[in-house]
């Protein structure tokens, strides 16, 4: 199979994610590590999903991403030789996989980003459930969900492993999803007022698409979750915003290097109160929430609908947190998984 993926990639002229990939399945072309310049138009029927003529993505590495034979994405850093891919790990080192077995994964609908893993649980509940297993847990089931509706839906990570936030948003810039959604859990307070669930939506200040995300993803999950008698908490930070750093740009890495594709951070509920950890602990409303992500992505790949929540943008400088990789766990990249 994908021996050819390499040079599919550069002989490939359609930005569409789904030409690119058959055309690495089916190519018999040689392998070669530099991308022809002037790369011929394919002219098979492919469905385009748009109509500008963008040009054809160049092999440069740790710009491409790849489907490892474990299902776990890496991006492309070239090849060992015609048999093996070099690609980076989740925690950041290069290894090597079988090229025909991995695939190029690019144009595709939706990329879910379940913060944290690894070495890095996140926020704790007072029962002690980390937020890394949580934020999972309801991305695997948004993208089932997502999946189910016929869209092409590709995980940062889909157990429990680290990935630092600049692959997870090179991984955003690589796959070129119509939607990036990062997906957290709040903690920091536990203060339940009653006036309202506390949902927090960040997006990229810049970027009017990954806004109007925001508030229908706001939206949806006020219906969904919002009108639940529970002791809600609520900052003064609730609703949709954009949070930016005193240079003027995104404060969240993961939006600010994700430029170019609409990205928000969902902080659904938090974890870190005592009632709302109890409920984010149950199926039922895991389900719901994933319910509510899932309907709020649709409704914005379809309508044009404004979506609602929007609050003030604030500036506020912080530090982000910097995990020290040194201890940081791989999966392997080379097997299929179970
Ligand atoms: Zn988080």
């Amino acid at each position: 199979v994908a021996t050819a993926l390499v040079a599919a990639v550069g002989l490939a002229a359609c930005a569409d994610g789904t030409a690119l990939e058959r055309a690495g399945t089916s190519t018999t072309a040689v392998p070669t590590t530099t991308a022809p310049t002037t790369a011929a138009p394919t002219t098979t029927a492919v469905p385009a999903t748009t109509t500008t003529s963008a040009p054809p993505p160049q092999l440069v590495p740790g710009t491409l991403a790849v489907r490892t034979p474990s299902g776990i994405l890496g991006l492309w850093y070239g090849h060992e030789d015609v048999h093996r891919f070099i690609v980076s790990t989740p925690c950041d080192r290069r290894v090597t996989v079988p090229a025909a077995s991995s695939a190029l994964v690019r144009g595709i609908d939706v990329l879910l980003d379940p913060g944290h893993g690894g070495l890095d649980p996140g926020a704790k509940a007072p029962s002690g459930m980390n937020e890394a297993e949580l934020n999972l847990d309801v991305a695997l089931r948004v993208a089932e969900l997502l999946r189910a509706g016929g869209l092409r839906v590709e995980l940062t990570r889909d157990d429990d492993y680290f990935r630092t936030i600049a692959d997870r948003a090179q991984l955003a810039l690589a796959t070129a999803p119509k939607a990036f959604v990062s997906i957290h859990h709040n903690s920091g307070i536990d203060a339940p007022t009653r006036t309202g669930i506390g949902t927090e939506i960040y997006h990229q200040a810049a970027d009017a698409e990954a806004r109007r995300l925001g508030g229908l993803l706001y939206e949806s999950l006020d219906a969904g979750l919002g009108a639940l008698d529970a002791a809600w908490t609520r900052s003064a930070r609730w609703g949709v915003r954009a949070r930016t750093n005193s240079a003027g740009t995104d404060f969240y890495g993961v939006l600010r290097r994700t430029a170019g594709v609409p990205a928000v951070i969902v902080e659904a509920a938090y974890l870190s109160s005592v009632s709302e950890a109890e409920l984010l602990a149950t199926d039922r409303f895991r389900a719901a929430e994933a319910q509510a992500l899932a309907d709020g992505i649709r409704r914005w790949l379809t309508t044009a609908d404004p979506g609602r929540g929007y609050q003030p943008g604030f500036v506020e400088d912080g530090t982000g947190g910097n995990s020290d990789l040194r201890s940081c766990r791989d999966p392997s990249l080379d097997l299929p998984r179970r």
